[in-house]
């Protein structure tokens, strides 16, 4: 095996051990990343030189014996964090040059770890999409098959831990753009509960929505990046000052009578078969590990979709009017006034998605129409919250697809909004309703693509869905594939 299969947890064993270096697991990463990246593109930017020179200083620390949680590994960072003097795009032309004067408080938190930065992964345009096609810096491929797309929009991420061009990864969940690629990609992709990590420094999309997370190999990996990133951030308001329990102490502790909730609402039509017998697959997994499995019904789900369309283009509208040209990004030249200005750099520097949300969002704030589009969505999503709550009642977590299809075909929704919106339907929910949710691989189609099942679990519960992915990863033996690239 080479060192860019490996896990976070076995790379560390073998520092430890002094069988390896950061710089030996570095150049292996760019190697990789030298062999595969022309096929995939995962990324924007990359760093190659400041990641060498990082590598060499954590092996500089490992020898004087000061191994960080995260010394010497090589982890990408979706392009929407903020990362300081080196260039930030959020996957737009209209931050092309933008280059940040300051670190997202994740990014620092990564820094004082020891981590090593390979650079800044593809995504949809503000983060705007379920499929990455939406990136003014072109479309990244599924690793398992380069026709199809990595899913979104922290598809550069999801992708590049598949095809071994990063350890591990981090991104944003607004409404899936975690856990819906990481499905597609094969691997493991954690949104957080809303406000358990800082988003200082994140570009915001949907500013009540938008969460951070990462993307690992396997759940263990997943427990020591929550370590790192979880934590109240006296920068950024939202950042919720619980205490962060280690959540590598709920690994392996098993799932022994736990109640396992089924959304009846989230089997029906629509869901392609393939997902549906390994979904179904994974309950009987719980079960072998002695879970008790139940149907629960979240009886709002219907309106999931509907209300994310009106509060997130709604929030985006607001959160984007501040790429006007004036103070940073693509600015159009050559125009007459200040008005002509503003309208050459927006209608330049967005893409028609982006546009698209822009106009939704515009209207649905606008007076008049407020009444009827946020606020009634906004009075919608706490029945959605609720009908969590009532579920965690009776259940521990809650067992879902994560995704109603495999990895589709690249250009196959492009045309049609809202099909592509429908590929978020599974994810959503937990978004609206602020509660954490996991995706875990669960098996294969017959094509051998990827499929993913989510656990969502009650706030701040990051631990007990790190319990229960854990033991579903022990007892489901679902066979470690690799891309071939
Ligand atoms: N696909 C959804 C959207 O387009 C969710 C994106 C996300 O989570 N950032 O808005």
């Amino acid at each position: 095996m080479e060192l860019y299969e490996l896990s976070i947890h076995e790379l560390q064993d073998k520092l430890r051990e002094g069988e390896t270096t950061s710089a030996e697991i570095t150049a292996s990463v760019f190697g990789r990343i030298d062999a595969v990246e022309k096929d995939v593109r995962a990324y924007i930017t990359l760093m190659r030189e400041t990641a060498l020179a990082e590598a060499e200083r954590a092996d500089l620390a490992i020898r004087k014996g000061e191994m960080g949680a995260l010394t010497g590994i090589p982890v990408a960072l979706k392009d929407i964090f903020c990362t300081k003097g080196v260039r930030t795009t959020c996957g737009s032309r209209i931050l092309n040059n933008f280059i940040p004067p300051y670190d997202a408080t994740v990014v620092s938190k990564l820094r004082a770890a020891g981590a090593v930065c390979t650079g800044k992964t593809n995504m949809d345009e503000f983060a705007m999409g379920s499929s990455t096609e939406t990136s003014f810096f072109g479309v990244t491929r599924n690793p398992w098959d380069l026709e199809r797309i990595p899913g979104g929009s922290s598809g550069g991420s999801a992708a590049a831990v598949a095809a071994g061009e990063c350890i591990a990864a981090f991104g944003s969940d607004t409404g899936g753009s975690i856990r819906q690629p990481a499905a597609l990609c094969g691997v493991v992709g954690m949104k957080p509960t809303y406000g358990r990590v800082s988003r200082f420094g994140l570009i915001a999309f949907a500013s009540s929505l938008d969460q951070i997370g990462p993307f690992t190999k396997d759940v263990e990996d997943c427990a020591i990046l929550m370590n790192v990133i979880a934590g109240y951030d006296p920068r950024e308001s939202t950042s919720v000052p619980e205490a962060v329990p280690d959540y590598r102490r709920f690994l392996g502790r098993g799932i022994e009578g736990w109640r396992v909730g089924i959304p009846k609402e989230y089997f029906v039509a629509g869901i392609d078969p393939e997902v549906e017998a390994a979904v179904r697959q994974a309950i009987r997994a719980v079960e072998g590990a002695g879970a008790k499995c139940m149907e629960v019904s979240l009886p709002h789900t219907d309106y999931c979709v509907a209300v994310y369309y009106v509060v997130a283009p709604a929030e985006a509208s607001s959160n984007l009017a501040r790429y006007d040209g004036v103070k940073y990004g693509f600015r159009s030249e050559g125009n007459r006034d200040l008005l002509e200005m503003y309208k050459k750099t927006r209608s330049a520097g967005f893409g028609a998605e982006v546009k698209r949300r822009i106009m939704i969002g515009t209207y649905a704030l606008s007076s008049g129409y407020y009444d009827a589009y946020y606020r009634k969505a906004s009075q919608v999503r706490g029945l959605i919250k609720r009908d969590f709550d009532e579920a965690f009642m009776t259940c521990d977590v809650i067992l879902t697809p994560t995704s109603p299809t495999a990895a589709f075909r690249i250009g196959e929704k492009t045309d049609d909004p809202l099909q592509m919106y429908l590929s978020d339907i599974f994810t959503i929910s937990a978004n609206l309703a602020g509660i954490p949710g996991i995706s875990v691989p669960c098996g294969y189609t017959e094509s051998g693509l990827p499929i993913g099942v989510q656990f969502l679990a009650g706030h701040f519960q990051e631990g007990r869905l790190i319990q229960f992915a854990s033991a579903f990863e022990t007892h489901a033996k679902i066979e470690r594939r690799r891309p071939r690239l």
